[in-house]
């Protein structure tokens, strides 16, 4: 199968520099393979996706060089896949509706337990299990919050074969080549993630794994700070029988202190630096991919 990657941002604000990095790093990943450079917009969260900021996403990429081709996937036209994928999951007793408040998970949690400390998974507090029947729901796949029951999910996704990803790019400690993902760690560390989110009928981790599939995307190229939801990725991949691309983890472009840009970090973004003259190869210089 012939390389494909993709550049996923969330028009949800300005592209900063590090955006550009993961464009750039991906691109050239597929120039090098002889392959193809995908753009797929992840506007899942409407109360925050703006189409002028999807316009603004064209247009810097555009400036510094990247082309791809068009129309783009857009997730928010997408809603039907993420039902079926849903649907499947629920067929096979994994998902449970859940009525919790961010609050309630909060004070569950917090309530004293033998000293431990709560802990703190990819997509914040670990879920305390609140809501979490002792058999799998039956009925209609219902319109609400859906956990997966990461055990259950385990258990069936392992049955065969031990569940791993494989790294081509470098973890946050280093971390490369296949990385088995360990059950235990997935119950404790991770949870039951919600897969389908308030209002959204969809979440993150489900419409990643349900599109890199629907692309044919063969290295998923992203920064570090995603490496910790891959292996929810895999499971989700492996329990929907998906084929698993590779994983190419890249660093992250950090400020002057160190700190991790946010979308937020508007002194950073490309249409700043266009603004005050910069070029493409300024950018590629600042983020350390000048070509020589
Ligand atoms: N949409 C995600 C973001 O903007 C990236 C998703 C991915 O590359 O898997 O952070």
């Amino acid at each position: 199968m012939s390389y494909r990657t993709r550049f996923a941002p969330s028009p949800t604000g300005p592209l900063h520099l590090g955006h550009a990095f993961s464009a750039m790093v991906a691109a050239r990943r597929a120039e090098v393979a002889g392959g193809q450079f995908l753009l797929r917009i992840e506007d899942i969260d409407q109360s925050r996706a703006r189409p002028a900021w999807e316009a603004q996403i064209d247009e810097d990429l555009t400036w510094l060089g990247l082309d791809w081709p068009r129309p783009v996937m857009r997730q928010s036209q997408r809603l039907p896949a993420y039902r079926a994928a849903l649907q499947q999951l629920w067929d096979m007793g994994l998902l449970y509706p859940c009525a919790c408040t961010r609050r309630d998970i909060a004070e569950a949690v917090s309530a004293p337990q033998e000293g431990a400390e709560p802990a703190h998974g990819p997509d914040g507090l670990v879920y305390p299990g609140t809501c979490r029947p002792a058999l799998p729901p039956t009925g209609p796949l219902p319109d609400a919050v859906l956990r997966l029951d990461m055990d259950r999910a385990l258990e069936r996704a392992c049955r065969h074969e031990g569940l791993y990803f494989t790294e081509t790019g470098k973890g946050p400690h280093g971390e490369s080549g296949a990385r088995p993902i360990a059950r235990r760690r997935m119950i404790d560390k991770v949870g039951d993630v919600v897969l389908a989110r308030q209002g959204m009928g969809t979440s993150y981790h489900l419409s990643v794994v349900v599109d890199d599939a629907a692309q044919g995307i063969t290295e998923v190229v992203r920064g570090q700070d995603l490496f910790d939801a891959t292996p929810i990725h895999a499971l989700l991949q492996r329990l929907l029988g998906l084929p698993a691309p590779l994983y190419h983890h890249h660093r992250l472009i950090r400020d002057d202190e160190g700190k991790r840009l946010a979308k937020r970090d508007d002194a950073r973004a490309i249409r700043l630096y266009r603004d005050e003259g910069k070029t493409p190869a300024d950018i590629l210089k600042m983020i350390g991919l000048a070509r020589r």
